[in-house]
């Protein structure tokens, strides 16, 4: 199967910024779509959006650092349309501050949510993409998975581990399943916002106003992926602002 119309795509961290865009560009070119994330209340508003557009979507709270959550999702979709063709990790934590802080349970949200939320999520589709003989995992990265800034050490290697994880997962994956990592620059999201640190979150916030661009920029990347031919296999896509760094 190429293209997207018709493809089942089910997509963490959907309630807003990169997910949220990424649903309904996908919805309105024919997916029908799973979508998770923890508030659930956003998921349901998304659905009515999608299905007042003609398209088709339902929805399970998810909370990625939890197993059992992502089996879940994965599931639904068999449940609802009959298979899964492709599974967007996208939920992530940003609570990046420097490691002076030592805001040690902001680390342990970002390693539990940026890696383990990954793989459980390999952990639920794999099988299920093994049995149909085909499916597609596109998970977002980070241009910090490419370099690292100050307040970004821990935040950084979630992501540096999310693409070696990924890569290896390609290598292993055969000519069935397609594996694609997608890394944002500044992205104009919620995302800014999520560091407890006030001269962090300040400075971030700034960045993002200064040149962060539209979540549908990666929305557009990732459809890219999808719409490719089963034997194309988009591996990595980097999408900056043209004036970041
Ligand atoms: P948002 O804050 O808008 O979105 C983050 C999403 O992750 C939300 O939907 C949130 O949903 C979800 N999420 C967080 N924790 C969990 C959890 N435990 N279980 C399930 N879902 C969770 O920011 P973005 O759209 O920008 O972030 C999306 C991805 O893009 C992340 O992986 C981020 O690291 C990455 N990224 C963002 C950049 C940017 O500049 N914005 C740059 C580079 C990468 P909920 O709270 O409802 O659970």
């Amino acid at each position: 199967m190429s293209g997207i119309d018709g493809k089942v795509v089910a997509i963490t961290g959907a309630s807003s910024g990169i997910g949220e865009a990424t649903a309904l560009l996908l919805a309105g070119r024919g997916a029908r779509l799973v979508l998770g994330a923890r508030r659930s209340e956003r998921l349901a508003e998304l659905v009515a959006r999608i299905e007042e557009a003609g398209g088709t979507a339902v929805h399970i709270r998810t909370d990625v650092t939890r197993r059992e959550d992502l089996h879940a999702l994965v599931a639904l979709a068999g449940e609802r349309f009959g298979r899964l063709d492709v599974l967007v990790s996208n939920a992530g934590a940003g609570t990046i501050s420097p490691l002076d802080d030592l805001r040690v349970q902001e680390w342990d949200q970002m390693v539990d949510v940026n890696i383990k939320g990954v793989l459980h999520g390999i952990g639920a589709a794999l099988p299920v993409f093994r049995a149909q003989g085909a499916g597609h995992f596109i998970t977002t990265a980070s241009t910090a998975a490419f370099r690292v800034v100050p307040a970004m050490a821990v935040y950084a290697g979630t992501k540096v581990a999310v693409r070696a994880i990924c890569e290896g997962l390609r290598q292993e994956a055969g000519k069935e399943v397609r594996v694609t990592t997608v890394s944002p620059g500044a992205v104009a999201t919620d995302f800014a916002d999520a560091s407890s640190n006030t001269r962090v979150r300040a400075q971030t916030a700034q960045m993002r106003d200064r040149i962060a661009i539209s979540p549908e920029a990666i929305a557009r990347a990732i459809a890219f992926a999808v719409e490719q031919p089963a034997d194309v296999d988009v591996n990595e896509i980097v999408v900056r602002p043209a004036a970041q760094n």
